[in-house]
């Protein structure tokens, strides 16, 4: 069985404003019936709010859309998101007076409205939710697509994962990469050696060990897996696959943790594929986007909503000539995110695991709420004037 996943296009046929995405984002919300759902629901409406100077994330103007929506339908929405990024969200244009309602910190002013859960995965025992979401009794997940340099891409998954729990939690949840031994100290030959594994990464990814002067650290983050350390390392330094795909699934059981906390049906998701950057928005800053705009989808499913995003930006390239020059493409197997960030961060089988993991079904059906048409010149006046 597919799950409808409702789409916006970029593209317009006239120049009109109801052929935007915002007004594309209003189709989508009519079709997942929100305002029919949300009535008397505290609902949070889970943002990645940035930091410092970026300005690709969610625009304020899509934000407002769902905010509107939300309190046309009867519901009390909320905008929420790290307490960091909430702290400083006014100087990027998000302020209660902007999106329409009040931005709470999903964790508490000092991440210490928390819920513990307890759950085993590899070195993790528990998992502690914000207060903020578990508060909420209906979620709106809304993400802005990006790469990511740890899981190749950022969107409705990773927002809710890494932005619903705390500082603990999050370092917990990056160390899932280094669970599984890589460096192997009885297969280096000595000082000299460990020193050439470190150098031979032209990024920097691997460093000393703050915790074993005669150890190795990998920077998974930095990582695009070109192997030129293994050539060096002649068995003493591994470039683990198990590692890597550990955080992407360590993010799908974060995702349903949190989803967990909501009854069934109480949740919708949205990704906003424009301006996608090669890394994730906690960078603080905005560069050159790598893919095309790919358009507003939403869905009811999360994975079916991931699915149809990944599959519509496997249709186009990486534009090289965007890439910051410290980025370069190592393979053009796999998606184009895999191009950058490497094979081992594997969006696809993500999916598959998050499929396994009862978060929702890869399949879907896409459908465009508004159609591009062929267009007519003698009907439309060149500069529509849209209403205030
Ligand atoms: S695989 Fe390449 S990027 Fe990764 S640590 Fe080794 S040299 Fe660095």
């Amino acid at each position: 069985m597919t799950t409808p996943v409702y789409w916006g296009s970029p593209h317009q046929t006239q120049l009109d404003h109801n052929e935007t995405l915002p007004a594309k984002l209003d189709l989508i919300l009519e079709r997942l019936r929100l305002h029919e759902r949300v009535e008397g629901h505290r609902v949070a409406i889970k943002l990645h709010l940035g930091n410092r100077v970026g300005y690709s994330m969610v625009h304020p103007v899509f934000v407002r859309k769902v905010v509107e929506a939300v309190k046309a339908g009867g519901g009390k929405p909320f905008v929420t998101d790290l307490p960091h990024s909430v702290a400083t969200a006014h100087t990027r244009g998000y302020t209660a007076e902007t999106v329409g309602c009040p931005l709470y910190p999903s964790t508490g002013i000092d991440e210490k409205w928390v819920t513990e859960i307890p759950y085993n995965y590899r070195n993790l025992e528990r998992f502690y939710l914000g207060g903020a979401i578990e508060e909420a009794t209906f979620l709106i997940d809304l993400a802005h697509v990006k790469g990511h340099p740890a899981t190749g891409w950022g969107a409705a998954i990773k927002n809710l994962a890494l932005g619903c729990v705390d500082g603990r939690t999050r370092g917990a949840m990056h160390d899932v990469s280094h669970h599984d031994p890589y460096f192997h100290k009885d297969r280096c030959t000595g000082e000299a050696h460990r020193v050439a594994i470190r150098e031979s990464c032209p990024y920097g990814a691997i460093v000393d060990d703050r915790d074993d002067p005669d150890g190795l650290h990998l920077h998974y983050f930095k990582c695009n897996q070109c192997q030129r350390c293994e050539e060096v390392a002649d068995g003493a330094f591994e470039i683990l696959r198990s590692n890597f795909m550990a955080f992407l699934e360590v993010n799908n059981i974060a995702a349903k943790l949190v989803l967990d906390t909501f009854e069934p049906g109480n949740a919708v998701f949205i990704n906003v594929a424009t301006h996608m950057t090669p890394v994730c928005d906690c960078f603080g800053f905005t560069g050159l986007p790598v893919m095309p705009d790919a358009g507003v989808f939403g869905s009811d499913d999360i994975v079916a909503l991931e699915m149809a995003t990944l599959d519509a930006l496997a249709e186009t390239p990486i534009m090289e000539d965007n890439l910051p020059g410290m980025m370069e493409i190592v393979s053009r197997e796999g998606h184009p995110w895999q191009w950058i960030h490497g094979p081992y961060k594997d969006p696809y089988e993500q999916l598959q695991m998050a499929e396994d993991l009862g978060l929702g079904s890869r399949a879907y059906e896409l459908i465009d709420v508004l159609p591009v048409t062929e267009p007519d010149f003698k009907q439309v006046a060149y500069i529509q004037a849209a209403p205030s």
